[in-house]
């Protein structure tokens, strides 16, 4: 059975694992690093894969990192959330490491996973919808990774869903992440108990006190209590997710969604007001088959997983791998001018998605979806 690595490489940690061909991890590392600082963060990379190499013989080494890829897998080109900017991650790892390593986005990673040993098993047309502090996504057609021309394809959080509305990290504004992630669920929460005090007693009560001290782990125990506040933000940021992924569908027509990200631990809490938004928003709906909209199963490990059979992959695709130190093995990392070209600020590419979600989530009913 061939061993392979996968890193994930998160804003503020590194977890590495030692994952079997069946998509069992078998060992695992992890550590701090501060986001701030791509040095630092190659260099905690590189200490997890040696602590692993030296109990286990492995055929690749694949990295999961937080932002876009290059078409190369090899240059971090942005990162909306970290300091990375046109990174050469891969050549850094490898002078670090003496072996050659795999780049790719961690949620094309988590997608890869999920499809092969997770929730969308046997389904070849998949979106990967993570809802974490922000929204990552990937596509997987035909039973394979949907990268685009330039490597950065499936990053629907950033497409805008409201003209004008609340900045985002990448410098535009109104992004379906703003709506629809874990920081969208915070943001409803604090705003509702500044607003409505007397309405968010048990939402104060668990964050200690104070609107600001209202955190995403708080919000679910609430809801999970049955809390009217606490549900009243899941049915408004699942209903903004619903819309987003009917959205999705009249583009791609997925047989399956895989909603990963920390904010999926709360489960239907989320998914059926994101159901209820999907059915209702669904060009065609009657007279369609609807996607599958579920829960991922491999969670924070998912990363992991995929980074390392994706390496697993590229190293049985291509010529022997030495062992060699690697010279730097890709031209020099793309001019900035070809980011710029390629800019998702584009308003004619936007505006009939915005026009579609303009109907914000916080004005649709609060029955939960029985459909399926
Ligand atoms: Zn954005």
């Amino acid at each position: 059975m061939t061993l392979a690595i996968g890193v994930d490489v998160g804003g503020s940690k590194v977890a590495a694992g030692v994952v079997d061909s069946s998509g069992q991890i078998i060992a695992k590392l992890k550590r701090s690093t501060p986001a701030a600082s791509p040095p630092r963060t190659e260099q905690a990379i590189a200490e997890v894969v040696t602590e692993l190499l030296a109990s286990y013989q492995v055929t690749a080494i694949g990295l999961g990192a937080a932002g876009f890829v290059d078409a190369e897998r090899a240059t971090m080109l942005f990162a909306p959330n970290l300091a990375w900017r046109d990174e050469p991650l891969k050549q850094r790892v490898e002078e670090r490491l003496g072996r050659a390593v795999v780049v790719e986005n961690d949620a094309n990673a988590s997608a890869w996973a999920e499809t092969r040993f997770g929730a969308a098993r046997g389904y070849r047309d998949v979106m990967l919808v993570a809802v974490g502090t922000g929204i990552g996504a990937a596509i997987i057609i035909g039973g394979e990774l949907y990268r685009g021309r330039w490597g950065i394809a499936g990053e629907p959080g950033h497409v805008r869903v409201v003209p004008e509305g609340r900045l985002c990290g990448c410098g535009n504004r109104g992004c379906w992440e703003q709506y629809a992630s874990g920081n969208a669920l915070v943001a409803e929460a604090r705003e509702f108990a500044r607003r409505t005090p007397e309405g968010a007693i048990r939402l104060l009560q668990l964050g200690g006190g104070t609107p600001e001290g209202i955190s995403g782990p708080e919000i679910t125990r609430a809801a999970t209590e049955g809390d009217p506040a606490a549900l009243r933000c899941f049915q408004t940021v699942g209903g903004w997710l619903g819309q987003g992924l009917a959205d999705l569908t009249a583009v791609l027509d997925p047989a399956c969604f895989v909603i990963g990200g920390g904010v999926s631990e709360a489960g239907d809490l989320l998914l059926d007001p994101a159901r209820a938004a999907f059915d209702r928003a669904l060009t065609g709906r009657g007279y369609r088959p609807l996607a599958e909209i579920k829960v991922a199963q491999l969670g924070q490990d998912a990363g992991i997983v995929g980074a390392a059979d994706l390496a697993r992959e590229a190293s049985q695709n291509s010529v022997p791998q030495t062992t060699a130190p690697s010279s730097p093995s890709s031209g020099p990392p793309g001019p900035g001018s070809f980011m710029r070209s390629t800019s998702m600020a584009n308003p004619a590419t936007n505006a009939a998605t915005a026009q579609n979600a303009a109907n914000p989530g916080t004005d649709q009913p609060t029955a939960v979806a029985t459909t399926r």
